[in-house]
C-alpha cells in the first residue's frame, strides 16, 4: 500500500490492479480478470453483458446471498428460483431443465463453501438452451471441480474480496471472462461506457463515450492490500485446510451420535474450504445450539434465509413448497467459527462446547 501511494497512482488500474488481474489470469487460466468493486458490481456488469430485455429470466439458486439475484433483477431480469441439492447445497442440476423457458438469458450456479457445483451437467443442459452460464463464485477461490479452478467454467464468472471470504481487501470483487470476445465490451461497461482501457493501450487516440457502463474499479490501494494475500494463497489455503480437517476428525462420532450432517465434499470436489456448516435435527436444536454456544462465548451463525420467500423474491412469484431443501435447510444449518488466524486452542474450545452440549 506504501508503494502504490509512493507511485503516485491510487485509483483503480494502477500496478497492482494489473498484478491481481495477472495472478488471477494465470491462477484460473482465464482470457481476463477485471477487478471490481465488489462481487455485486462483478455480477451487475455480467447482467449489463447480457443486454438484458424486459421479461428475460435469469435461473438461480434460492439459497444463496441477495446479490445473485438483485444484481440481475435490477438491470431487468425476472429470478427464477430453484432449489439446491440436500447434499452440497448447490444448485440442483436435476431441476435445472425444467426451469429454462424460452425467456431464459443465463443460468447462475453458486459454489456453496466453495464446493462445486455438478458442472458438467449444467454446462450440458445449458449449452444445449443456448443458456449462458455465470458461475457465482464468491466462495470458491482456488477451489476445483474435476480438476479445473472453480470460475474457470462458465463464460464469466466473479469473485468477492469482502471481508467475509477467504481473500479479502474489505470491499472488492472481481469479473472473469473466459470468453475473449466479452473482454473489450467488459472494459467498456466498466469504465463508464467509455474506451478509456483502449485509449490507455495506445489502441485509440482519444476516448470518449461508446455504451452504457458505470464505475466499477476499485483504488489501487485496495488492489495492494488484496495482491498481498493473493502472493500468501497456499498458506492461507493450507490454514483453512487445517481448520476443516479439525472440525471435522473432532465432530464425526458426535455427529453420527446424534444426527448431525457435516459438509459433505464429492470426490471430484477440491474445496477452498470457506466455511465449516453443520446441519442439525431440527430448529428448535439449531437455535438451543447457538444459545449454548454463545454462553460459552463463541459466536456461530445461520445463513442464508431462503431468497423465494423474502419479500422481494415474493414479488417475482416465490411461494412457499417452491424450494422445499432450501426451506428446510435453511433453518437447520450452524456455521462455526472459521477464520484464518483461529489457533488450536480456540478449535479445542468450540469442539468441546459442542461435545458438551445437551439440549438435543
Ligand atoms: C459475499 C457474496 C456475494 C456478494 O459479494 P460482495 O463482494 O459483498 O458484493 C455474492 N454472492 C455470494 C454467494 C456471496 O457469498
Amino acid at each position: 500500500m506504501r508503494e502504490a501511494l509512493d507511485s503516485g497512482h491510487i485509483s483503480g488500474d494502477g500496478a497492482f490492479t494489473k498484478k491481481c488481474h495477472a495472478l488471477l489470469r494465470e491462477a484460473l487460466g482465464s482470457a481476463g480478470v477485471l477487478l471490481t468493486t465488489s462481487c455485486t458490481h462483478a455480477l451487475e456488469m455480467a447482467a449489463l453483458l447480457l443486454d438484458l430485455s424486459p421479461g428475460d429470466e435469469v435461473v438461480i439458486p434460492s439459497f444463496t446471498f441477495v446479490s445473485t439475484a438483485n444484481a440481475f433483477a435490477l438491470h431487468g431480469a425476472r429470478p427464477v428460483f430453484v432449489d439446491v441439492r440436500p447434499d452440497t447445497l448447490n444448485l440442483d442440476e436435476r431441476l435445472l431443465e425444467k426451469a429454462i423457458s424460452p425467456r431464459t438469458r443465463a443460468v447462475v450456479p453458486v459454489h456453496y463453501a466453495g464446493v462445486g457445483c455438478a458442472m458438467d451437467a449444467i454446462l450440458e443442459i445449458a449449452g444445449r438452451h443456448g443458456v449462458m452460464v455465470i458461475e457465482d463464485n464468491a466462495h470458491g477461490l482456488f477451489g476445483s471441480y474435476r480438476g479445473r479452478p472453480l470460475g474457470s467454467f462458465g463464460r464469466l464468472s466473479t469473485l468477492s474480496f469482502h471481508e467475509t471470504k477467504n481473500f479479502n481487501c474489505g470491499e472488492g470483487g472481481a469479473l472473469v471472462l473466459n470468453d475473449e470476445s466479452l473482454l473489450e465490451r467488459a472494459e467498456i461497461v466498466r469504465e463508464k461506457g467509455t474506451n478509456r482501457s483502449r485509449f490507455f493501450r495506445g489502441q485509440v487516440d482519444k476516448y470518449t463515450w461508446v455504451d452504457l457502463g458505470s464505475s466499477f474499479l476499485p483504488s489501487d490501494l485496495l488492489a495492494a492490500y488484496l495482491f498481498a494475500q493473493l502472493e500468501a494463497r497456499e498458506a492461507v489455503i493450507a490454514k483453512r485446510r487445517a481448520i476443516f480437517e479439525f472440525y471435522a476428525g473432532a465432530l464425526g462420532a458426535w455427529a453420527r451420535e446424534h444426527g448431525v450432517r457435516l459438509p459433505v465434499v464429492p470426490a471430484e470436489c477440491g474445496p477452498s474450504f470457506h466455511m465449516f456448516h453443520v446441519l442439525l435435527p431440527s430448529l428448535r436444536v439449531r437455535q438451543a445450539l447457538i444459545g449454548h454456544l454463545k454462553a460459552a462465548g463463541i459466536l456461530a451463525v445461520f445463513h442464508y434465509q431462503p431468497l423465494h420467500l423474502s419479500p422481494m423474491g415474493a414479488k417475482f412469484g416465490g411461494k412457499k413448497g417452491d424450494c422445499p431443501v432450501t426451506e428446510d435447510v435453511s433453518d437447520r444449518l450452524l456455521r462455526l467459527p472459521f477464520y484464518n488466524d483461529l489457533s488450536a486452542k480456540e478449535l479445542e474450545r468450540v469442539a468441546s462446547a459442542l461435545l458438551a452440549f445437551s439440549g438435543w
